[in-house]
């Protein structure tokens, strides 16, 4: 029982100087804040994290119709696509492809089956749209949408029970195409700040006069508008006459919106970095809908922005950390077959230590990122909504993405920068810059979002505080606050001595269960995770609200809470795989590499913090020696690297269940770059011997015996295997000029009909 003397002369003046200094939170920032759950984010506020708890949590499992539709109808959808015809030939889709999603349900992968969908885990729909990007990314995009936030997930958590019957089975059926739209042109990121209106008026719809809304609006940038039947439509609706309410302003409001009404205007269609996944933007003037129409019906007129909120905090840790985690997947596989077949200087360039550098955080950044989607989307299969965690995954994924996929460009040099059907990278280094936009732009997720939202959502005491402060009541609130201060000035003493004696020993002695040479990985992490918590209460309690407009501040304390996450997921990964002794050194440099992004992040807090005295008073409490990790060895490095350039079952492990392409498949610059590796590998021990001898040519080994005539053969066929692989194509000037590239057909048999170079012996090692 709190003594009366500490509520009335200790806690009250805190309380009255608080309330004066804390900003009002707006409606929309509140509900944000309130979307969704907190999870193992939570245990990271706390300084202390739970590693048991964690390490106990069941990894991601697919059931076996989901493992049956990934080799069966997702395969078959994958050797249908042919992304290089999509994108620059036909520009769309085919339509045995449209069909063949509808048929198939691609678009309703989240819709319970009582309503005809397929009613997957969230993990199964990750693993679908991890499948389908690793062949096109026009084709995951399309999938991705309906699943994502839309009517589909808007009606499964808000509808009525008579729209849920009404339109689930039909989005299921593929009979409607939905898409959402949110954004317009003077309303992007800060979308709740959008002018289109609804205003509540009788009219009349379909014969009958009813209560309705006159809708006008103009969104831009909307996936599938150019062919949906139903438009989820984000808009501002007004009662002037009090038809539904004692308001005049009701708020932000979704209601679904048959795309043939009369006023609505489809525009064209929007070309997205080239990548021809129908988007466009469209219009509305006075459109008529009933207020049925409205999502959850006229009680959830004006609770849009917390629907909205509450729909992407699962949507948005599925699709963009899926295509990520597979385009990185997918950019370190391939870079590591090419590193190996192509040489320079007689020499794979995988041999360089330059080259080995980029393989070595491409192979890395994979297992990390796939790590953190399965921890994820195990999450959400136990039910949870982190809105911060997928925040985090969403912004990192697509971040991290971006690096892979420039280390790629650059390990590749020109032969992924020529465009044409022999270029398996150009699409995805196009793609990159939607993924970053989409769902919330990194910029403002990052530096506003992850910590921003984080720090309120997730820390033990500072949403009660707040609550506390804005209870209407006084002295409830007074009496709210007074128990969680001391409650949150007790958690701030405890993890001051815990950062302190963390970093003073070098973490040595953090808690950290027994994970064999992996644990004093968890020590570092509880050590770092003691120190952020420190921090934050620091910064809050002397910057308070001005720590939101602290952009550069914020972005910070969010990249440590993300690695901390992303490390964690690291960490159970390596766990829940059996320890593979093989992954070790992936796992020693995501840990190499996060700990000096987490120490460079405090370096940089700390020298910046506005309050000097706080900032010194920090570092000497969380950084006493100085920055001292410098990010992932050169040895740890060079054996990731190894880990892509020859076949293993860890280099299979990280890209297990990508799609393949079949090895004798037409004018494919993957299959023929798949084909050229194995080969290459398969050659390689006759290399090493000619390599001894000291004889470069073929048929002067073969006449001095060193190999034979079959063994010549085979350097030969390898030898025209890389040649076809390194090809690039070329087009007739006439064929650039009306229809693009659009009769490309037979490139890469001309490249390969091109004289063979000779293989060069090289030593294995
Ligand atoms: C291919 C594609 C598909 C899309 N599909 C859909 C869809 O189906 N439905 C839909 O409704 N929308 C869709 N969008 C819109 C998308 O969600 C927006 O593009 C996104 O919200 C960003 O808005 P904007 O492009 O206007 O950028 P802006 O909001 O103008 O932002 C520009 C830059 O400023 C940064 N920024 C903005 N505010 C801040 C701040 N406070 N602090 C720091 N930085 C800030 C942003 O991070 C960004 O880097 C799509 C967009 C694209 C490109």
């Amino acid at each position: 029982m709190p003594s009366t003397f500490r509520r009335d002369w200790i806690t009250k003046p805190i309380f009255h100087l608080a309330q004066r200094a804390l900003p009002r939170l707006s409606a929309t920032e509140r509900e944000a804040i309130e979307a969704g759950d907190v999870w193992w984010d939570a245990d990271l506020f706390t300084g202390n994290p739970d590693w048991n708890k964690l390490l106990a949590c069941a990894p991601a499992r697919l059931s076996d119709e989901e493992r049956a539709f990934l080799a069966g109808p997702v395969d078959e959808l994958c050797r249908m696509v042919d992304d290089w015809k999509i994108n620059w030939q036909w520009h769309d889709l085919p339509p045995q492809v449209w069909d063949f999603l509808k048929a198939r349900k691609f678009f309703a992968m989240i819709i319970p089956k009582a309503y005809g969908g397929l009613g997957f885990s969230a993990y199964a729909h990750s693993e679908v749209i991890r499948k389908l990007s690793s062949r096109s990314i026009a084709v995951a995009c399309t999938a991705m949408v309906p699943n994502s936030l839309g009517p589909g997930e808007l009606l499964m958590q808000f509808g009525t029970k008579a729209q849920q019957d009404y339109w689930l089975p039909r989005l299921a059926s593929g009979e409607e195409i939905p898409c959402f739209g949110l954004t317009s042109p003077e309303a992007g990121s800060d979308a709740a700040s959008m002018i289109d209106t609804g205003v509540v008026c009788r009219g009349r719809y379909e014969g009958r006069e009813v209560l309705g809304i006159r809708l006008n609006w103009h969104k831009r940038y909307i996936t599938l508008g150019p062919i949906a039947t139903v438009l989820g439509l984000a808009f501002r609706l007004r009662d002037p006459d009090h038809l539904i309410g004692d308001r005049d302003e009701i708020g932000i409001t979704l209601a679904l919106v048959p795309t043939h009404l009369p006023g609505i205007s489809i525009g064209r269609r929007h070309l997205p970095a080239m990548h021809v996944f129908q988007n466009g933007p469209n219009w509305g003037r006075d459109v008529f809908i009933p207020v049925d129409n409205i999502i959850g019906g006229v009680e959830q007129a004006g609770k849009g922005w917390k629907m909205l909120m509450s729909a992407l905090a699962a949507g948005r840790g599925i699709s963009l950390p899926s295509l990520s985690a597979a385009g990185t997947a997918y950019t370190a596989h391939v870079s590591g077959a090419y590193a190996r077949i192509r040489e320079q200087f007689h020499v794979a360039i995988g041999k360089f230590e330059a080259i080995q550098e980029r393989l070595g955080r491409m192979a890395a950044t994979a297992y990390l990122l796939d790590a953190a989607r399965r921890m994820t989307c195990a999450a959400l299969d136990d039910g949870h909504h982190p809105a911060v965690v997928t925040a985090i995954m969403k912004a990192q994924a697509t971040e991290r993405l971006r690096v892979s996929v420039n280390d790629a460009m650059d390990v590749h040099g020109g032969k992924a920068i020529i465009e044409g059907p022999l270029n398996y990278l150009g699409s995805l280094y196009r793609g990159v810059p939607i993924a970053i936009t989409v769902e919330g732009a990194n910029i403002v997720t990052r530096s506003l979002i992850q910590f921003g939202q984080g720090a309120i959502r997730c820390h033990p005491y500072l949403l009660k505080e707040m609550m506390a402060l804005e209870d209407g009541d006084r002295a409830r609130g007074l009496e709210a606050f007074d128990q969680t201060l001391w409650g949150h000035i007790g958690h701030s003493l405890a993890n001051a001595a815990r950062a302190f004696g963390r970093a003073w020993s070098g973490g040595r002695f953090a808690p950290a269960p027994d994970a064999g040479p992996a644990t004093k990985f968890y020590r570092q992490l509880s050590r770092h995770a003691a120190a952020f918590a420190l921090a934050v209460d620091l910064a809050l309690l002397t910057l308070g609200g001005g720590l939101k407009r602290k952009e550069m501040l914020s972005a910070r304390f969010g990249d440590i809470l993300s690695e901390l996450y992303l490390s964690s997921a690291a960490l159970k990964r390596w766990n829940d795989e059996g320890r593979q002794e093989a992954d070790f050194p992936l796992l020693e440099w995501c840990m190499q590499a996060s700990f000096a992004v987490i120490e460079t992040r405090f370096d940089e807090i700390f020298a910046n913090f506005p309050i000097r005295p706080v900032g010194w008073l920090l570092r000497f409490f969380v950084l006493p020696f100085g920055r001292r990790r410098r990010g992932a060895s050169d040895r740890v490095t060079d054996r990731c690297a190894a880990l892509l350039t020859s076949p293993s079952a860890a280099r299979d492990r990280l890209a297990v269940d990508l799609f393949h392409p079949p090895a004798d498949e037409h004018n494919n610059g993957l299959a023929l770059l798949e084909r050229a590796f194995a080969m290459m590998v398969a050659v390689q021990p006759i290399r090493d011997r000619m390599h001894a001898a000291r004889v470069r040519d073929i048929d002067q080994a073969l006449r001095q015996r060193t190999i034979d005539a079959a063994e010549a053969a085979l350097l030969k066929d390898a030898a025209a295997a890389v040649a076809a692989a390194i090809a690039v194509d070329d087009f007739a000037p006439e064929e650039l000029t009306s229809r693009g590239a659009a009769s490309k057909e037979d490139v890469s048999s001309q490249a390969i009909s091109q004289p063979a170079p000779q293989l060069q012996p090289q030593a294995a090692e």
